[in-house]
């Protein structure tokens, strides 16, 4: 019989970017650079002119996206072999996680957000037709990562807290990720008539939670660590296959919800450290003998509810 209750922890290599590798290093850097002091000025110029022309980059690539994503989502529906399964077997598990992901984006999401900065999240959501529209197109929170940072620099949120909240966001914040894989392992179990008891439900609920913070912000790779969670209710990985059908839009509109959340997230980080975030920039002005300026990013959010 197979040992039950020993665990062996192993690693594994992955290929594609680290990006919290990437982060935890820019972090260093920084705070060895912040105390270098003025010897460290020519290297904080570089990265921040070479910040100015990825955004410009960025910009110019923004007005091909509409064009981008209409060729991205043309070629996939033109790849869909039976019309019949996506809206039969499937249907209403489709509908199940749309109607989930709507009650996350428009409830819970939106209630957090009022606690946590008083205001309603409407008007920057309103703002970030861009960043929804490139999430859909491309099913990928990583290749979306740049239109969200310069939706939120447009809306004036602090730089350092937008580089510093949505790369990590792209990499392990998928609300809309945790939440369909979670409604597919309950569909999956079943269809296969495997019973859900309530302690199931809970432990299927949270291995989805771990599953969707492992998964990369690339399309369909919540496809991936539902292994996982298939795991918990004793399903096999192949039965994966049978949501396969709907899976490339579920992802769209799953990846969307993952985009809000990160750019509300640094909205709600910016809101919480406002006092934070004035106290140093009086602190560097004082540094710098230079007068004081308002507070942009203040004025910017607070401009947003007029
Ligand atoms: N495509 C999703 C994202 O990039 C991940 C997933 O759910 O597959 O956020």
């Amino acid at each position: 019989m197979s040992e039950l209750e020993t665990y062996q922890i192993t690693g594994e290599y992955q290929s594609g970017s680290n990006v919290l590798g990437l982060v935890c290093f820019s972090i260093v850097l920084g705070i060895t650079l912040g105390k270098m002091g003025d010897k460290s000025r020519p290297l904080q110029d570089f990265f921040h002119a070479l910040s100015e022309a990825m955004m410009i980059i960025t910009g110019w690539v923004i007005w091909l996206s509409p064009l981008g994503v209409f060729f991205l989502v043309t070629a996939k529906i033109m790849e869909i072999d039976s019309f019949k399964e996506l809206v039969g077997r499937l249907g209403l598990y489709f509908m199940t996680v749309l109607l989930g992901l709507f009650l996350h984006g428009f409830g819970t999401l939106s209630i957090l957000f009022i606690l946590a900065t008083k205001k309603l999240p409407c008007r920057y959501i309103a703002k970030m037709g861009q960043v929804m529209a490139t999430a859909f197109g491309t099913a990928s929170s990583s290749a979306t990562m740049p239109i969200t940072i310069g939706c939120c620099d447009d809306m004036g949120l602090d730089p350092r807290i937008t580089r510093f909240v949505i790369p990590i966001g792209a990499t392990i914040n998928m609300d809309g990720t945790a939440l369909y894989e979670a409604v597919a392992a309950i569909f999956i179990a079943q269809l296969r008539k495997v019973e859900m008891s309530f302690g199931k439900i809970i432990a299927v609920s949270v291995t989805a939670t771990a599953a969707s913070i492992g998964a990369a912000g690339i399309p369909q790779a919540g496809l991936v660590t539902m292994v996982m969670v298939l795991d918990t209710v004793n399903l096999p990985a192949e039965d994966v296959s049978i949501i396969l059908a709907v899976d490339w839009l579920l992802d769209r509109f799953r990846t969307t919800i993952n985009v809000v959340c990160d750019a509300l997230g640094a909205i709600i980080v910016t809101s919480l450290s406002q006092g934070d975030i004035d106290k140093t920039r009086a602190a560097n002005n004082e540094r710098d003998g230079r007068s004081d300026a308002p507070s942009h990013e203040l004025t910017e959010i607070e401009k947003g509810d007029h």
